[in-house]
């Protein structure tokens, strides 16, 4: 449901708030999940400031992952924090799921709203950001791309990654990607098939994981990733377990 907010303005034309009020976000833990017996159905709640997203909503047919490229929740939650300042317009996501053995899923707003985290630039392919309204983004700390230097697998920030943690295999320039944890997987497919019961997100998947898919992608309904929708991106890229989510999310591959 578009409101009379609804702008058709690019991100980074985005009109900057006069003042960014940062507020101590509540360190709440709600119970929102059935329990599972490895994962915590704990949330913790860690609220953006209402100017790090939209307060409109629209109705959610699509789920997107990504991952953070990083190490810590706290990293991506800063910089989704800091986003307005630093960027110039609203970059969020409503859930990051943690790296080993998540004690917390982290909730930044209530996604039911949206923010910008797609940034799809090509303003036909865009289309007045309705894959960022229409969809619900869930980002998985994982520090993503790996690449192979004699014998050496180093990460993005050049830090070396043990070839037990490594999944081979290229995607774009890279030669590898870093594993998820199993109790990570098991979070992010509890927290999906959460959302897809609660708002109705239909229970399918692209069968191509990796590439990038614009304009069909566009008008897809179910559960996507960020490199469908943009080419120059890695996430979920290939060590993502999908095998393991259509089991465990009862996933038709469309
Ligand atoms: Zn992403």
């Amino acid at each position: 449901m578009p409101s009379k907010e609804d702008s058709n303005i690019h991100p980074t034309e985005q009109k900057m708030p006069s003042q960014i009020k940062i507020v101590d976000a509540p360190n709440e833990v709600i119970d929102i999940m059935p329990m599972t017996k490895n994962v915590s159905n704990k949330i913790l709640w860690k609220e953006l400031t209402p100017e790090n997203y939209f307060k409109q909503e629209f109705q959610k047919e699509l789920i997107v992952l990504h991952f953070t490229a990083g190490h810590k929740w706290e990293h991506a939650y800063d910089k989704f924090l800091t986003a307005p300042q630093k960027l110039g317009y609203r970059m969020a996501i409503p859930f990051i799921v943690d790296k080993k053995g998540p004690k917390y899923f982290i909730q930044l707003f209530n996604e039911k709203y949206w923010a910008y985290h797609l940034a799809i630039e090509s303003v036909e392919h865009s289309r007045n950001w309705a894959n960022d309204k229409r969809s619900i983004a869930i980002e998985i700390v994982n520090i993503g791309p790996v690449r192979l230097n004699d014998g050496i697998w180093k990460d993005y920030y050049g830090n070396i990654q043990s070839a037990n943690d490594i999944v081979q295999g290229r995607n774009k320039d890279a030669d590898g990607s870093v594993k998820f944890p199993d109790e990570q997987v098991e979070a992010v497919c509890r927290l999906v098939n959460h959302l897809c019961d609660k708002f109705n997100i239909p229970r399918q998947v692209p069968q191509n994981k990796i590439s990038f898919q614009l304009p069909e992608i566009g008008y897809f309904k179910g559960i996507t990733t960020h490199e469908m929708f943009r080419g120059d991106k890695y996430d979920m890229g290939i060590a993502w377990p999908w095998e393991k989510m259509i089991e465990k999310c009862n996933l038709k591959e469309v």
